[in-house]
This record gives structure tokens, sequence and C-alpha cells, in this order.
């Protein structure tokens, strides 16, 4: 025999909607976003406004996407419009709370959850803690909106081994962010310096103890490094996952902004500290990065002839 149906526990999560009034048209209640505030946060206040699942709430309005996650990320100029009108909102204001506008050099180093906050910025309302952009990007030390420093989550604040780095660091944090929320470059794409600086070197002299995932490129311009992940190799970062843990995020902001003043030479420098297939495959990166920056210039004197 089957059991009856009844109550709202056995309603799915539209029939529940459409029970409680709402359309797919427009909200009739509608929350105010926060500055900086991520889509996917203020959907989930919303959802606790209407007492559903955050994921009912997304999927009302856009049923083909299957995460918030998905949401923040990769959101079509369609999706973003339905979004506005039924949230009764400017679709830039909707754009502007994903990481849409994030090219894809740059998406390695946004996390998949929040890893800091700004003490002076955070917020609760209506008892839902507020969620910022600015909380899960790799390449930030300072808050976009206050600039005050950033600290950790989840764990100690810890005082930086880097701090006499923290100018150069800011200025890396800035072409990073101009890069990511602005598409600007400099000569080269910090985010592939970044990523390159993470690459292993063999160290000079060779130590008796030699691992190989403790010395990084980064150790040639910043020779603190090797000691400080020698004491945590937990923290190490790779290529493929490029984000640091809060306090020694400085280190890998100030090579970034020592490289690109330096320029090319001191990428074929870095080379020479190492060795078989990984110098082949940051030569081979480099070399693609110079001829990049060469290919507009030989294109704008073509031109002038
Ligand atoms: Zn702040």
């Amino acid at each position: 025999m089957r059991p009856l149906r009844s109550g709202s526990r056995n309603l799915t999560p539209k029939q529940r909607l459409h029970e409680t009034g709402i359309s797919t048209r427009q909200l009739p209640v509608r929350l105010a976003p926060c500055t900086d505030e991520l889509l996917s946060s203020w959907i989930i206040r919303h959802a606790t406004f209407y007492a559903i699942s955050p994921l009912a709430m997304l999927q009302h309005c856009l049923p083909e996407v299957l995460s918030l996650r998905t949401a923040d990320l990769d959101l079509t100029k369609g999706q973003v419009v339905r979004i506005a009108r039924m949230y009764s909102i400017d679709p830039a204001t909707v754009h502007r709370m994903t990481f849409s506008n994030i090219p894809q050099s740059s998406r390695r180093l946004i996390a998949g959850e929040p890893r800091q906050l700004c003490c002076s910025c955070r917020r609760t309302v209506d008892g839902s803690p507020i969620i910022l952009r600015s909380q899960f990007l790799g390449w930030r030390i300072t808050c976009p909106l206050c600039k005050g420093p950033l600290q950790r989550i989840g764990g100690l604040d810890r005082s930086s081994p880097f701090s006499r780095y923290h100018h150069a660091a800011l200025i890396g944090e800035r072409t990073l962010d101009d890069e990511a929320e602005r598409g600007i470059q400099n000569w080269v794409s910090p985010s592939e310096i970044a990523r390159l600086l993470l690459m292993r070197r063999v160290p000079k002299p060779f130590p008796d103890h030699y691992e190989p995932s403790n010395y990084k490129v980064l150790g040639v311009i910043i020779p603190d490094l090797d000691d400080v992940l020698k004491m945590e190799p937990s923290e190490l970062p790779t290529p493929l996952n490029p984000i640091l843990p809060l306090h020694l995020r400085a280190a890998l902001l100030a090579g970034v902004a020592i490289v690109q003043r330096a320029g090319s030479e001191m990428l074929y420098m870095l080379r020479g500290h190492m060795m078989g297939e990984n110098k082949a495959r940051f030569g081979n990166a480099i070399d693609e990065m110079v001829e990049r920056t060469r290919q507009p210039r030989a294109s704008s004197q073509l031109h002038l002839i």
C-alpha cells in the first residue's frame, strides 16, 4: 500500500514555491543585495526567507543550473537576465555579484569556499551572514571595500613571515586584481607568472635531504620561503592549486610584482634553477608568453608600414 502524500514535506520544491505564491516572473518580496555580495549568498538569503532549500530557490528561476557554485562562476547573459527579471533588479548588478567577468587564467585563484574575511565589512542581515566575493579571491590580502587587512577563516590568525615584502605584495595584488576583474595586463599575464613561480626548482647548493616539493621557483626571489615551507609542509601550494594561506600569500604577490617589474630576463634567469622536464615546460611557457607580448607590437608596426 502506498503511503498517503500529505503535508508540505511531500511536495516538490516547485510545488512548495507555488503554494507560497512565488511565481517565476517576479518575487513578491525581494531582499536588497549588499555591496560585493556573492550571488549564492543572496540566493541563500532569499531561500531562508521563503523557507525552501537554496538549490530549489536557484532552480525555480534556472532549472538547468545544477549548483550555486555554477551560478557564481558560469552564468550566461540570458541566465543573468532571467535572474534579474525574477528578482526585479538590474542585470548589471546580478553580473557583478558573480565571477563571470573573471578570465580563465585567473580562475585557478578563486577558492571553492570562503577563505578570508574583513572584520570591518563583515555583516549579518536578519540573522544571515553576508558572503562577499572577496572572501574567495586567492590574490587578495586587503579588503576591496575598506582596504583593511583580510583575516583568515577557520584557524588562528598568524602573522606573516613576509611582512617586509608588504609593499611589493600590494603591487602584486593590484596587478592580479586588474587582470582578473578588469582584464588589464602588463607585459605578461600576472596570473601566469604566479603559476610559474609555484613550479618546483632544484636548490643551489643541493641540500643533504632533498624533498623536491619543498622548493619552489618563488624561493629564488623570496629566499625566506624555503625555510617557511619546510616548517609548514601542509601549506604547500601547487601550480594546480595555487591559493596560499593568507599569512603566506604576500610572498607570491611580491614575487609576481618583482617579476613584472624586472621583465622577461628574470624569467630566463629563473629557468636556470630548474632541471629536466620541469625546466622544458617552464622554458616553453615563458617563450610563449614573451612571443605573445611581441606579436601585438609586431602587428602594430606592420600597420605603420
Ligand atoms: Zn573591509
